[in-house]
């Protein structure tokens, strides 16, 4: 039997039952797709569902705030990927009438939508034939046929895509799409069973002992660190945020005044730099705790977060250009990133703050 045949052999009897797979309409898949990327499934299907009860219809995305759309986001990563959605959103009202273009080019053209969610999208709702090709695709590939181009090059990436296309049966690429992205969530994990698959037989990198060498990656980028400084200002019963800007990291989630050192700080640094005489002044205030919160990894970045907690006693006038006061019993109203949330969750159990 070819591969292709094994595959869906395989998928006929272990497939996965997930909320989002037997619909066919082009909002649920795109939605689910965009969920999944770099996020477990588990922890996906929960975001999932609470999206669509949010926003049941594209009008409904497209109609909604941004800051609430953040918000339902909220710990999930990743912001870009909501901000994304939400633009595609307010384009396919506006161009398409609410309705996905049934046409991979069209749907590549939309923000946030690279190759791999235009072809799940055309393959799952419209029934295109087209591959789609993610990260469990490139292994099970790369593995079975021994292929030692190097994954994430514009060279691999023509290859495996004409390779896939060459594999998909005549009549239902979805069925193979889904099939692909099982088998490697199942069998050909990053640490593959090939005791049990039903491809050990004529799979290459099963037969030659190279599954621990294929596919064969590029090598990543060393993390920038940073040192985050956050300023958790008590005053009265307000604290401040602001909403951040600019191209940099967590665009739109709100947050702590943040100074930001080249390394770790102490209080008594931290009240020497520029941005602290800046924010507070003269203004009389002190520090009444510090928790400093586990190193965040983000994909080409480790944040080293500190949380300094600052009683104010009189109001700071470079606070009040620039960040808002809140009730902080008003939190839970804002979008603010994981980081911050650990914080938060973690505040109630120390003591002295
Ligand atoms: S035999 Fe092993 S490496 Fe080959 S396809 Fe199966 S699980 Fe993957």
């Amino acid at each position: 039997m070819d591969f292709t045949s094994l595959l869906l052999d395989w998928y006929n009897v272990n497939q996965r039952d997930l909320p989002w797979k037997k619909n066919k309409d082009p909002y649920t898949i795109w939605v689910s797709e965009v969920i999944l990327q770099q996020t477990r499934v588990e922890q996906g299907t929960h975001y999932f569902k609470r999206f669509l009860e949010a926003f049941p219809t594209i009008v409904h995305l497209a109609q909604a705030r941004e800051d609430d759309v953040l918000k339902l986001w909220q710990g999930l990563g990743y912001y870009s990927r909501a901000r994304n959605m939400h633009k595609a959103a307010k384009r396919l009202m506006e161009e398409y009438n609410g309705t996905f273009p049934a046409d991979v080019t069209l749907l590549r053209s939309l923000d946030g939508i690279g190759d791999y969610t235009a072809a799940a999208v055309a393959s799952f709702a419209f029934g295109l034939p087209v591959a789609a090709l993610d990260g469990n695709g490139y292994r099970i590939l790369a593995r079975y046929f021994g292929i030692d181009l190097k994954v994430g090059t514009s060279r691999a990436k023509k290859f495996f895509s004409g390779l896939a296309e060459s594999l998909l049966p005549t009549h239902d690429s979805a069925s193979f799409n889904q099939a692909m992205m099982d088998f490697g969530s199942l069998v050909c994990t990053p640490r593959p069973a090939c005791s049990v698959c039903p491809l050990a037989k004529t799979c290459i990198a099963c037969q030659k002992g190279l599954t621990d060498k294929l596919p064969f990656k590029q090598e990543k980028n060393v993390s920038r660190i940073r040192h985050f400084n956050y300023l958790d200002i008590e005053f009265g019963k307000s604290t401040f945020l602001r909403q951040r800007t600019g191209k940099d990291i967590w665009k739109g989630l709100y947050e702590f005044p943040l100074i930001e050192t080249p390394q770790k700080s102490g209080f008594q640094e931290l009240e020497q730099t520029e941005e602290f005489v800046r924010l507070l002044g003269s203004s009389a205030c002190t520090m009444v705790g510090s928790v400093e919160v586990s190193p965040h990894k983000l994909t080409h970045q480790i944040i080293y977060p500190v949380f300094f907690k600052i009683r104010l006693f009189d109001s700071a006038p470079g606070l009040d250009k620039e960040y808002i006061q809140i009730d902080r019993q008003d939190m839970h109203r804002y979008a603010i990133s994981r980081l911050t949330e650990k914080y938060l969750d973690f505040l109630p159990n120390f003591a002295g703050l």
